[in-house]
């Protein structure tokens, strides 16, 4: 029988007996629990089999919850929810004492995010608790961003997908974090670096190995098919030294062709970077249950949404 369904009362009646359900955002679907239920939160953990240095996203309908949730909000902070909650920013802030150490990995800081998707946002004022939700996928395999998705990962291990359609952006949030009150990336995502400098002027980016310990979402390995994948900017050129391969191609907008290409998958034939964002993780979970010998991702262009499918493309071939 399948665990897809769009009741709301029913995802409320399993949230509040401390138990999962994986939900519908813009980004990318969640696996979601109560943030102060202790069994809820290390069965995300379980079920994802995600180390418990990875802190967990928490969910919220308002910006009034904010309150119960964080001790301080940095001014730039306080621009960037007003200009993209909800939506696809997570805000990294100092955590009120009350929010339990699983979901922070310990840490004084706690990650939150109003998301923009009707369903989640009816699911989330029904509930008196917010939701902590980490995407609805096993630790280092593909993002979901369809009820299918994430049905075909955990069928067998949860009660309920609440089925919100397709995700719309299709990528995970854009992580910002503050230290001394300064902002600094510590994920690429669904909002751009450039609209977010829009709002707030220039941000620091932090680099791959200065991430790590706090923004495990940054970790080398993640995203990964489990076909070989490669990230190339010249796709006619790598074809041409793998004759003897079966081949999927990930494009951006052209329809390459070659006897050794198995499949094409073409992101935005418009060349629309929000489009490819949108259609990336389902073509390359397309892709990866086709049974290739390799797949093989076109880079895209150094701008805009175009560094966050880079970012996510880099790590599918790590
Ligand atoms: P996921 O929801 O699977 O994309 O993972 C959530 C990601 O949010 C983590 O892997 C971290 O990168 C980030 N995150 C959440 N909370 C914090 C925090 N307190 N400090 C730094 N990063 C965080
Ligand atoms: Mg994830």
């Amino acid at each position: 029988m399948s665990i897809i369904s769009k009741n709301i009362d029913k995802a409320v009646h399993i949230l509040s007996n401390e138990d999962v359900v994986a939900i519908p955002t813009e980004t990318v679907y969640g696996l979601a629990g109560n943030i102060y239920s202790d069994q809820a939160i290390r069965k995300i953990f379980e079920v994802k089999q995600r180390p418990l240095f990875n802190p967990l996203i928490v969910h919220l309908h308002s910006v009034e919850q904010l309150q119960g949730i964080v001790s301080h909000i940095p001014e730039k902070a306080q621009r960037l929810a007003d200009a993209f909650w909800p939506g696809s920013l997570t805000l990294v802030l100092k955590k009120n004492l009350s929010i339990p150490d699983v979901i922070t990995a310990g840490k004084d800081t706690v990650g939150v995010r109003i998301p923009n998707h009707p369903v989640t946002l009816a699911l989330l004022k029904k509930l008196p608790f917010p939701l902590a939700a980490p995407s609805a996928n096993p630790f280092n395999r593909i993002s979901p961003t369809s009820a299918l998705h994430v049905e075909g990962y955990f069928k067998d291990t949860i009660q309920m997908v609440l089925d919100g359609g397709d995700c719309q952006n299709g990528l995970e949030s854009t992580i910002i974090g503050f230290e001394d009150d300064e902002p600094v990336l510590y994920r690429l995502g669904s909002i751009s670096v450039e609209e977010i400098e829009s709002v707030i002027g220039e941000i620091r980016v932090k680099n791959k190995e200065e991430n790590t310990p706090s923004a495990p979402g940054m970790l080398a390995k993640h995203y990964a098919p489990r076909t070989k994948t490669y990230l190339v900017e010249n796709v006619e050129g790598f074809i041409k030294e793998h004759p003897n391969k079966a081949i999927g191609v990930l494009s951006f907008t052209e329809a390459f062709s070659a006897a050794n290409i198995k499949y094409v998958e073409i992101l935005s034939s418009s060349g629309d970077l929000k489009v490819a964002a949108a259609n990336l993780y389902s073509s390359l979970h397309k892709l990866d249950h086709l049974d290739l010998d390799m797949i093989v991702a076109q880079k895209f262009p150094e701008f805009g949404l175009g560094n966050s499918i880079n970012d996510r493309l880099d790590r599918a071939t790590k």
